[in-house]
């Protein structure tokens, strides 16, 4: 009942010129898949070339991020209302922002609010750094993130998680698809407990963490993983289409 779902991170990657490069020549070959939703996520300032050449494409755009405020004076912020006409989705909570930028799941929170109030759709990402992991506290982590941004914001139409353990993150060491499958069903059950039984069942819950066309058979493979967030490999067109073609070829099974 839920569509896979791919979605690339080009981080702070690529000039405005090389972004339309770039999806020009992955359009095509993306558009040919069936079963799998796409997104790409390119810097803001290469939002509106890749809109246009995009145009009347199934592929969807997103965001790295966006502000809460909906206007005013936030030197160097985007708002939600500002995203509305560039992309459908938008980036929150990524290890980096967290990591680099001092965002909280408070402030997570406020911006999962404000994305759902703009018609935006949230790609919502959690995960614990190593050395939660290597305590073992990888389950009350991603509990806590999840019970402190979710609960109190509307109940979105479209909700996406990412289930990112950060110490996968762009160093080619990424988990198991058995470790994820594992901590992606505990936040189905968080969120089921938090909003209602259904809209658990519709929400898409991604893996993220390394995920290149040589693993990605993995995760897909994972009944309670519904695609992945892919950050460096979504640079590298041959990669990011072969990701997407085996994870529709997981998941027609
Ligand atoms: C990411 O940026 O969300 C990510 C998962 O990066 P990478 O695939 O490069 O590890």
């Amino acid at each position: 009942m839920r569509t896979p779902f791919i979605a690339g991170n080009w981080k702070m990657n690529t000039t405005v010129g090389e972004a339309v490069t770039l999806v020009t020549e992955m359009r095509p070959r993306l558009e040919a898949i069936k079963g799998v939703e796409t997104a790409v996520c390119p810097p803001f300032v290469s939002l509106p070339g890749v809109r246009d050449a995009l145009r009347g494409s199934s592929i969807n755009i997103g965001a790295q991020n966006m502000y809460y405020e909906p206007k005013g004076a936030f030197t160097g912020e985007v708002s939600g209302a500002m995203l509305k006409d560039l992309c459908q989705y938008v980036i929150l909570g990524h290890s980096e922002r967290r990591q680099f930028f001092g965002e909280t799941s408070e402030i997570v929170g406020r911006k999962l609010q404000a994305a759902v109030r703009a018609g935006l759709k949230p790609i919502f990402c959690v995960g614990e750094v190593a050395a939660e992991y290597e305590a073992g506290a990888t389950r009350e982590v991603v509990t806590r993130q999840l019970m402190t941004a979710l609960p109190g914001i509307d109940i979105p139409h479209h909700l996406v998680i990412a289930y990112e353990p950060v110490w996968a993150i762009g160093t080619g060491k990424a988990a198991t698809g058995e470790q994820a499958d594992g901590v992606i069903s505990l936040i189905r059950q968080t969120v089921e407990r938090i909003f209602s039984k259904d809209f658990a069942a519709q929400t898409r819950i991604l893996y993220g963490g390394s995920v290149t066309a040589e693993n990605i058979a993995e995760f897909a493979g994972q009944e309670d993983i519904d695609g992945a967030l892919v950050g460096g490999a979504s640079l590298k067109p041959d990669q990011f289409v072969s990701i997407v073609e085996q994870t529709a070829k997981a998941k027609r099974k």
